[in-house]
């Protein structure tokens, strides 16, 4: 990689003005955000000479590469990677970072929050007061259930599933199961968390809670068969990504199955369409994916990808490379 002279970035989705100074007071720096329909002439036009880029929530495949033969380096603000064609950078040696870790309690507390809305069904009696329907002590039928001492199923167990794991063992009391490609031996969760096969944790769980990143293995894993080995009365919630979820099984198994409620961070499509049954549905809690989405988590994200691209670009090993060969 090209070292000491000012090269050409293209900034693909808003920084904060303080990570876009850094860029701007060593390189020669284009904004432009592609699905900004005003701005994706300047985005193609930048793109045609781009050594770096940084950015997040654009499809990355391989007819982009083939527009950006000076590319280097791709600095997401993001920790999943299933937008970008991992074939196709790896092929053409770009280097890939993203942001690992400053997101997981963040990430873990939204979820957590998903879970306790679906449970309590807070946003449906929330709803009810705002609309001046609370004229007398609610009823059974309005009751929720508990969160504590139930058993929380964990599908992808790393940073944030781990994190999530935590607050339910150690804060509510809830035996975990999870479900992973590996075991994983953590020491604070001895005897708390459990290492299943999916189908068991489908079985087993009253809570299911998907922290898997989106791969050829885990898109769509979540379809009719799954839910239907679901307990009756389950709850599912998806904090990862959309895809992970087959929706027209999950609205069957609502509508037509045993599953009490789902909470949703995640579409397969984003942002969701107006006409998209799940976004009126009354057993389901949808939020627009927020998972990171605070002032705190998401400047640190914006500051570890301005320090991955910074790093990559002056030839440095940046502290958060995507092994692309992985998935
Ligand atoms: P991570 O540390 O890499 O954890 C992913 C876990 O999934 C690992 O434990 C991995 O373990 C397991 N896994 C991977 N493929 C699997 C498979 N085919 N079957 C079973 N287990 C599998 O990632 P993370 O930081 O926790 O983030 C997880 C995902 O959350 C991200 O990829 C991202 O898509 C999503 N996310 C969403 C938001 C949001 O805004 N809603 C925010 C942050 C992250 P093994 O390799 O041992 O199987």
């Amino acid at each position: 990689m090209t070292t000491g002279q000012r090269q050409k970035l293209l900034v693909f989705r808003e920084l904060p003005a303080d990570q876009l100074a850094r860029l701007h007071a060593a390189h020669d720096v284009t904004v432009a955000n592609p699905r900004i329909p005003a701005q994706l002439e300047a985005f193609n036009v930048a793109l045609a000479t781009a050594q770096g880029m940084i950015g997040s929530s654009y499809p990355v495949d391989a007819a982009l590469l083939e527009r950006a033969p000076c590319l280097q380096v791709i600095s997401s603000i993001s920790v999943g990677v299933d937008n970008y064609d991992l074939a196709a950078l790896a092929g053409r040696g770009v280097l890939l970072c993203h942001t690992p870790g400053v997101l997981t309690e963040t990430t873990a507390d939204t979820i957590f929050a998903l879970i306790m809305a679906s449970s309590r069904r807070l946003v449906e009696l929330a709803n009810l007061v705002r609309e001046g329907h609370w004229t007398r002590n609610i009823g059974e039928e309005l009751f929720g259930h508990d969160v504590h001492g139930k058993t929380l199923g964990i599908l992808g167990f790393g940073r944030i599933g781990q994190a999530l794991a935590r607050r339910a063992a150690l804060g509510f009391g809830m035996p975990v199961l999870y479900h992973n490609r590996t075991s994983v031996d953590l020491p604070e969760l001895a005897g708390k968390a459990t290492h299943r096969p999916l189908d068991l944790l489908l079985q087993r769980a009253d809570i299911v809670a998907v922290t898997l990143p989106l791969s050829s293995e885990t898109r769509g894993l979540m379809g009719a068969r799954e839910f239907a080995l679901m307990k009756p009365g389950a709850i599912f919630v998806n904090g990862a990504r959309g895809a992970i979820v087959q929706e027209d099984a999950l609205l069957q198994a609502l509508d037509h199955g045993t599953l009490r409620a789902a909470g949703l961070d995640v579409f397969a499509t984003e942002p969701l369409s107006l006409d998209s049954p799940l976004r009126r549905h009354p057993k389901v809690t949808a939020l627009p994916h927020i998972g990171s989405a605070t002032v705190e988590t998401r400047h640190a994200m914006a500051v570890l990808a301005t320090d991955n691209l910074l790093q990559a670009l002056a030839g440095e090993r940046p502290a958060a490379v995507f092994d692309t060969a992985q998935i």
